[in-house]
């Protein structure tokens, strides 16, 4: 099995936004590097994700890469929220686009990466067989890249289809005249859901815990309005990168560049926290979210926010026992990921969909034949698995990542993980991590993040190459202090509360710890860029 070992200045594990950004922005830098990807094609996300109604959640027009103009002149997005195979597309006219490929290793699956101290460099090794030596080892693993399974008895009884929404097949899928079941109603399933509907004889609907959705308000893009909002993108792409945000960006044609203060609950009436809520609701979006500026800081106006959203699903369910059903009761809206949806509420009307609630009583077992819930078996087809992912940290443990002195990651993280800025780990030199637990991440627009995160490390290696030095390294004070940090800051906030997999609440034995770090894409990237400045603060070189 063992081939020849490869030399490279950089081995990139992942080949989705974030590895095929930091492969061309190391060519920039006339390094060798070579992608590994376990997948047979870029992409990452979007070329695993391919269920039925698979979209983002983020703006096309912001979900995209910024860092060159002609690529964001010539792309044409054709609706506000792109469905997975645009995008699956996208990422490959990008590979295409900078030939990429030809330095990736597609259908392969790195299972170890080890640094040798006396070598000061990595040596990285595939199920395949290959051994690759690195001066640097860059994990893009993905922060949502491990699928994870339900904990239920008796799955691999079930007679029927079983599809995983983030392992769905290549090949088409029909529902037609099946009975179809769904377990999971996080943002796959609200998403998968109404598309399943249409073509389902009949759809059952297995939901734990209910979830908060706000309507997309999705829809075709109007070539006009692109022409003239991609005249200002230069501006867009700046407003996106800035303020306590998200990075979901303002999109109007003109750019929003000054940041308002937030508007705070208290500081407006009943009526107008209505009319704020309402008008977000209309224009549709995560950035219901930050209709009322302290909806993630403040219970009572988070209380608001929630209360808005029961009238609506009230208002759009027929049935008053499943809207009942549908409101979220056990967390704060926004704690866990907010979903965003194209007739998700309205699905519940069509005399084809039943809501089976199973807070009260879980699944028991899958059998043969389908579901079973509280003693009655639901008979099905086909049964979809959209139950999420062990997130942030779970692509990392999965590799047998060892840094000096042989100290492997796993052990190091036993009780939750410990990085600076999301970005490297003390103890691990010249390894770095993209969207690592400690940064803002999945609580942003992604493309923002690990754009802003590969540029920092390439302008640290630039740095190292400059000045001829060999070894980067977090310094473990630093890395504590930001810990810390990451900690105060989730504590003046709501998430917490929030039972997520965000603090790997769903995977059993996981560490409870609140992951990203949640002060918003802007301060994260002032932190990071002042580091720079104070000549890398907090890392230490030779
Ligand atoms: P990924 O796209 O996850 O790519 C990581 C790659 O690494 C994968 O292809 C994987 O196969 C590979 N890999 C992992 N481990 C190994 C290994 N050991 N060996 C070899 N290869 C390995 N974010 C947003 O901001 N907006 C959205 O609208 C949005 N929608 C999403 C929808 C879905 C269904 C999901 C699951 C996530 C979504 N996200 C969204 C988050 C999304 O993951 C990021 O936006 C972004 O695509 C992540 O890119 P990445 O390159 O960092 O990781
Ligand atoms: P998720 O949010 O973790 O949802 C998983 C669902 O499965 C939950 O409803 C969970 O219920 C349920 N579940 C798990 N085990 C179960 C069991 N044994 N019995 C019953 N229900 C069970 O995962 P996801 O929907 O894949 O989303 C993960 C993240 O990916 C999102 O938060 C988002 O960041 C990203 N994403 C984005 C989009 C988009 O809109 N662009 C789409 C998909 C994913 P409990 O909550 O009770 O555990």
């Amino acid at each position: 099995m063992a081939s020849s070992t490869e030399q490279f200045d950089a081995v990139i594990v992942g080949a989705g936004f974030a590895g095929m950004y930091l492969l061309h922005r190391l060519r920039e830098l006339n390094l060798s590097a070579r992608i590994y990807e376990a997948g047979n094609d870029v992409g990452g996300t979007w070329y695993w994700n391919r269920y039925p109604g698979a979209r983002c959640d983020a703006e096309s027009l912001a979900y995209s890469f910024s860092f060159s103009s002609e690529l964001e002149q010539e792309w044409e997005w054709s609706e506000r929220y792109a469905p997975q195979p645009e995008i699956l597309k996208y990422a490959r006219h990008v590979s295409e686009r900078f030939d990429l490929r030809k330095d990736i290793q597609f259908e392969t699956l790195v299972v170890s990466a080890h640094y040798r101290d006396d070598s000061e460099d990595w040596v990285i090794e595939t199920d395949k067989g290959n051994r690759a030596i690195a001066k640097y080892c860059i994990m893009a693993t993905g922060c949502l890249s491990v699928p994870q399974l339900p904990d239920i008895p008796g799955i691999d009884h079930f007679q029927g289809n079983l599809y995983q929404a983030s392992k769905w097949p290549h090949e088409p899928v029909s529902f037609t005249g099946q009975r179809v079941g769904i377990i999971g109603t996080g943002s796959s399933g609200i998403q998968a859901i109404p598309v399943i509907a249409e073509e389902a004889d009949h759809l059952y609907v297995f939901q734990r815990t209910a979830n908060f959705s706000v309507p997309a308000a999705n829809g075709p893009l109007d070539r006009d309005w692109v022409s003239e909002f991609k005249k200002n993108y230069r501006a867009h792409r700046k407003n996106h990168k800035i303020g306590n945000g998200s990075g979901f960006g303002d999109l109007q044609i003109e750019p929003r560049i000054e940041i308002k203060a937030p508007i705070l609950r208290a500081e407006v009436s009943d009526d107008e926290a209505t009319a704020l809520l309402e008008d977000a609701w209309r224009s549709g979006g995560a950035k219901f979210m930050s209709a009322i500026g302290d909806q993630l800081m403040n219970e009572e106006a988070n209380k608001f926010a929630r209360e808005f959203v029961y009238r609506k699903i009230h208002e759009t369910v027929k049935d008053p026992e499943t809207a009942e059903l549908l409101c979220p009761t056990n967390h704060p809206i926004g704690t866990r990921r907010i979903c965003v949806d194209i007739n998700y509420y309205d699905t519940y009307n069509r005399d084809n969909v039943s809501l089976i609630s199973v807070e009260d009583h879980p699944i028991e077992q899958i059998t043969e034949k389908g579901v079973q819930v509280n003693g009655e078996v639901f008979e099905l087809d086909t049964l979809v698995l959209a139950t999420g992912f062990d997130a942030m940290t779970g692509a990392l443990l999965r590799i047998d990542i060892q840094g000096a002195e042989g100290e492997k990651l796993v052990d190091k993280w036993h009780a939750g993980p410990r990085s600076y800025l999301g970005l490297a780990v003390a103890g691990f030199p010249n390894l770095f991590t993209i969207t690592g637990p400690g940064s803002p991440s999945v609580l942003s627009n992604m493309l923002v993040s690990i754009e802003q995160h590969v540029d920092w490390i390439m302008d640290c290696i630039g740095h190292m190459k400059t000045n001829e030095l060999t070894v980067v390294e977090a310094e473990q004070l630093a890395e504590d202090q930001w810990v810390e940090h990451v900690n105060e800051v989730a504590n003046m906030t709501l998430f917490p509360n929030g039972g997520s997999w965000y603090l790997g609440a769903n995977v059993k034995g996981k560490p409870r710890i609140f992951m990203p770090y949640a002060a918003g894409v802007g301060p994260y990237r002032e932190i990071c860029d002042a580091i720079t400045a104070d000549g890398y603060k907090g890392f230490s070189f030779h």
